[in-house]
């Protein structure tokens, strides 16, 4: 999935949880979009791989792409990172949470990810589609609309 695709995943999929569970939902949004790019940082030119090249490079050529930023092992990684060194726990979910929406979103497509990396076996949902194409753009519809609705739901009854 594209950068844009991500960042909607990871907004939509955090303001539902932020409506759901009383976070944050400034923080948790914000921190689920930032969340949503981490993963792509073994790719060099990610939107996350442009921003820290050499960071990007490094994870690139040792791992590969959607291999090892793809998988559960880099979650329970990020999980005690976060954990460890994230106090506010609006962030520190919303980090997790848009990390998690990546990974779902990359297994939506014709590539899967490797979600048991170091384990070579991939994983795909079914009705996957390709990067870029129009399916992807219904599915950002779709993710723009899920966070339109849960915004509106979180700030109206504060507006009025
Ligand atoms: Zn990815």
């Amino acid at each position: 999935m594209t950068g844009k695709t991500h960042i909607m995943g990871g907004i939509a999929s955090c303001s539902a949880i932020a409506y759901y569970y009383g976070f944050d939902p400034v923080l948790m949004t914000a921190s689920g979009a930032i969340g949503a790019l981490i993963p792509d940082i073994c790719h060099t030119k990610s939107k996350i791989g442009r921003t820290l090249p050499l960071l990007s490079k490094v994870v690139s050529t040792v791992f590969g792409h959607r291999t090892f930023t793809h998988s559960l092992l880099f979650m329970l990684i990020m999980f005690l990172i976060t954990a460890a060194y994230i106090p506010n726990k609006s962030i520190s979910a919303g980090l997790m949470i848009g990390m998690a929406s990546h990974l779902v979103l990359d297994a939506w497509t014709v590539n899967g990810i490797k979600l048991l990396f170091p384990s070579a076996i991939r994983f795909r949902l079914p009705l996957y589609m390709r990067t870029g194409s129009f399916s992807e753009q219904l599915v950002l519809a779709g993710l723009t609309i899920v966070s339109c609705y849960y915004f509106y739901e979180l700030f109206h009854g504060r507006i009025s």
